[in-house]
């Protein structure tokens, strides 16, 4: 713990911890020393962590990395956060996040830009997002892991985009009560860590049945560890044809082609598939996930939480909201609220919304049909290049930023786990990522196979 908060006060320029926590650190630390010499010691004792600001840690700033919730230090813990500290981990602070989670490369953050440890020619980067500060923390050894959400990849990407591991759990297997709401029906918590092994226990620890979150699935958590044989044989695995999309990095195509080599040389059987949906999964995604923003933000009103803006003589309560949201949400957020408003607006809803979630239901079908027929997961890249540089996706076309997430938001829709792993550098010496996608509730199974990728 005290060499983590030691490197986190040398590492400031990469912006990765916006709050820091040195104090708890220290007790939480002291209590796991009591427990490991009681010889009392659950999995991640001593462990020290750094926590997403999306997680409401009680009595400590819970931002969301927005200018909304300045001043918003919650009552209560969420119960990810809690499981950890539950598990004996110590957290060391809040990690930098794209503005309520919502973006690509964690420049959207009220808090500025996060940077990426990972450099080309002392060019800085971004860590990808919105998960960055957790991926720069964990990367550049601040913390052991960190915590991360993930609702159309932003788990995965980040992951990729460090060298980390990172993995989105099936919907449902780990609470998001204490989240804070970005799509509640994509939204999923993970582990963002060094090793898959890592990853295992982590997920271990944070996933629950909780009765505080109604879409927490009922179902015993396995030992993820346990899991991790290393014997892949006879496992099929599955390359979707429709992701080879046309101008794929070709780096990034040979990363692809040296991961499928990796599991067949451990002995699983490769075969090709299709996802004939996939290439509807991006444009479906950027309507359900702003219609479910625009409806979980109605709540930042001035009144119940954070910031209320200054009101002038003669100010009602219409332009107290007007006025705290216009300054309080960054221009992302408003334009997914934006969004999010017109899709779901009569006359819209079913041109826009209701196709939006016909086209989901046809892509998990997809997947369904591809796991029906035998296959246990599906290999493709995370990203469909590595890191890029700051402000290279901020142009006036904020589609270019979307586009990022092709590979990532798929299985968000479908509900599915998905492992990201580095698997080699690029020409200029970054990290590429692939991912393997599971069966739902089989995150083990999907661990293991990752593990020969490492
Ligand atoms: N980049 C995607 C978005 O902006 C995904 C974000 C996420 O997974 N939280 O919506």
């Amino acid at each position: 713990t005290e060499a983590c908060l030691t490197a986190i006060n040398g590492a400031d320029k990469l912006n990765a911890f916006v709050h820091k926590t040195p104090e708890i650190a220290r007790e939480m630390a002291a209590r796991a020393d009591a427990r490991l010499a009681s010889g009392d010691a659950p999995a991640m004792c001593g462990i020290p962590v750094g926590i997403k600001d999306v997680f409401c840690t009680k009595g400590v700033p819970s931002q969301a990395a927005s200018r909304i919730l300045e001043g918003f230090k919650p009552e209560y813990e969420s119960t990810v956060t809690q499981n950890l500290w539950d598990a004996g981990a110590i957290m060391l602070g809040k990690l930098n996040m794209d503005e309520f989670a919502m973006g690509s490369s964690n420049e959207s953050s009220v808090y500025g830009k996060a940077i990426n440890p990972w450099k080309i020619d002392a060019r800085d980067l971004t860590p990808g997002g919105s998960s960055g500060g957790s991926a720069a923390a964990v990367a550049a050894d601040l913390c052991l892991a960190a915590t991360g959400t993930d609702t159309g990849g932003s788990i995965r990407q980040p992951a990729a985009f460090t060298g980390t591991v990172g993995i989105k759990p099936t919907y449902g297997r780990v609470s998001r009560w204490g989240t804070i709401a970005y799509a509640s029906s994509l939204d999923q918590a993970g582990p963002m860590t060094k090793t898959v092994r890592d990853a295992a226990i982590m997920l271990g620890a944070i996933a629950s049945v909780d009765a505080k979150d109604s879409t927490s699935a009922d179902r015993p958590v396995p030992d993820y560890e346990a899991a991790l044989s290393g014997d892949i044989r006879g496992k099929k695995i599955g390359i979707p044809r429709e992701y080879r999309i046309e101008g794929l990095n070709a780096e990034v195509d040979a990363v692809w082609n040296k991961a499928a080599d990796m599991l067949r040389d451990a002995g699983a059987e490769i075969v090709d598939i299709s996802l004939p949906h996939a290439k509807y999964a991006l444009p479906a995604y950027y309507v359900i996930a702003p219609a479910e923003a625009s409806s979980n933000l109605a709540r930042y009103d001035g009144v119940r939480f954070g910031r209320r803006a200054k009101l002038g003589a003669g100010d009602g309560i219409v332009e107290m909201y007007e006025r705290t949201r216009a300054e309080g949400f960054g221009p992302e957020v408003q334009r997914r609220v934006m969004i999010g408003t017109y899709v779901l607006s009569a006359g819209f809803y079913d041109a826009y919304y209701n196709r939006a979630r016909k086209v989901r239901a046809l892509i998990k079908r997809d997947f369904d049909q591809a796991y029906a027929a035998g296959v246990d997961a599906i290999l493709a890249p995370a990203t469909p290049s590595p890191a890029f540089g700051l402000g290279e996706m901020t142009g006036a076309d904020p589609v270019e930023m979307y586009l990022n997430d092709v590979f990532t938001v798929t299985l968000n829709l479908a509900g599915l786990p998905g492992v990201s792993v580095p698997v080699g550098l690029s020409a200029s010496g970054l990290p590429l990522g692939m991912q393997l996608i599971g069966r739902p509730w089989e995150e083990g199974e999907l661990l293991n196979l990752a593990q020969v990728l490492e």
